[in-house]
């Protein structure tokens, strides 16, 4: 039995939600922000540049890129090279092909300040960060194979989870990215087109679940809302968090069935227990 077969079970709560901010406490927190300049988002310390970002340098250094080995097709990080000398140098997941997409790459790790950073994103909606943290993927958007004139789409919530949180974290990563390669002039025919796909069925979150069963919840999850949109394209689905890939595979399933050419993956961070969170 491999890891994958194991219960995948990740430090945050199950069913955590963090409350919705009423409008009210948005203004009063927005003001309060103005008068007494908060910390670092990661390490509480004061920051050097108040009114700029909400990391300080040292722990935004701290967020770096993996850069060893990992599988070929969905760019798993492998614990040792020696994985990288077997001839198709696949994980466990793509050997017996239960990956839809065609290719997934990651920024990083799903540790340290990486984690922490996604985790401020996720339930406090930090715009800004999103756009910061999307500028991130410009480097793995390159190491798809093909990515230019793609279409660029992120990972939906659901409309009633989006109302409630009142942003999509993909979505703000979707547009740093785009605006990342913009700056740089390497749009090279890209386009983002946010509402591409649609969730139309609330899930469970897909913590705490086994790998086969993270595949049963989300199976015809995902819809394209304009098929000619993605018809003979390359798409580029855009996630925060991989962890065995079972959201990333249902949406190139739905874009495959509305004859999407090829699907890419690519996500800010690879969650996997070989390289679980040290704290
Ligand atoms: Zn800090
Ligand atoms: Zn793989």
């Amino acid at each position: 039995m491999g890891w994958w077969k194991a219960r995948l079970v990740f430090p945050l709560p199950a069913h955590y939600q963090a409350p919705a901010p009423s409008l009210l406490q948005e203004l009063f927190g927005g003001l309060f922000a103005a008068v007494f300049p908060s910390g670092c988002l990661l390490c509480q310390q004061e920051l050097a540049e108040p009114g700029g970002a909400s990391i300080c340098r040292a722990c935004w250094e701290g967020i770096q890129p993996w850069v060893g080995p990992s599988c070929e097709r969905c760019g798993l990080p492998f614990t040792t090279w020696r994985a990288l000398d077997s001839v198709d140098s696949l994980c466990g997941f793509c050997r017996q092909g239960e990956q839809e997409f065609d290719v997934a790459r990651n920024y990083g790790l799903y540790v340290g300040n990486l984690r922490k950073a996604i985790l401020q994103l996720k339930f406090r909606g930090r715009e800004r960060l999103g756009y910061r943290l999307g500028a991130l993927l410009g480097r793995a958007f390159e190491a798809l194979p093909e990515p230019d004139s793609a279409i660029v789409t992120p990972v939906p919530l659901h409309p009633s989870r989006r109302r409630q949180r009142g942003f999509d974290q993909a979505e703000l990563l979707a547009r740093g990215l785009v605006r990342r390669l913009r700056k740089e002039d390497r749009l090279h025919g890209v386009q983002l087109a946010e509402g591409s796909l649609r969730r139309i069925r609330a899930t469970v979150p897909q913590v705490g679940l086994s790998a086969s069963e993270r595949r049963e919840n989300v199976r015809g999850v995902f819809s394209v809302g304009r098929p000619e949109q993605v018809r003979n394209r390359t798409v580029v689905v855009i996630h925060d968090v991989m962890t065995t890939g079972a959201t990333l595979s249902a949406c190139a399933a739905a874009l495959k069935q509305a004859g999407a050419a090829r699907v890419l993956a690519l996500s800010l961070a690879r969650a996997t227990p070989q390289f679980p969170d040290s704290g």
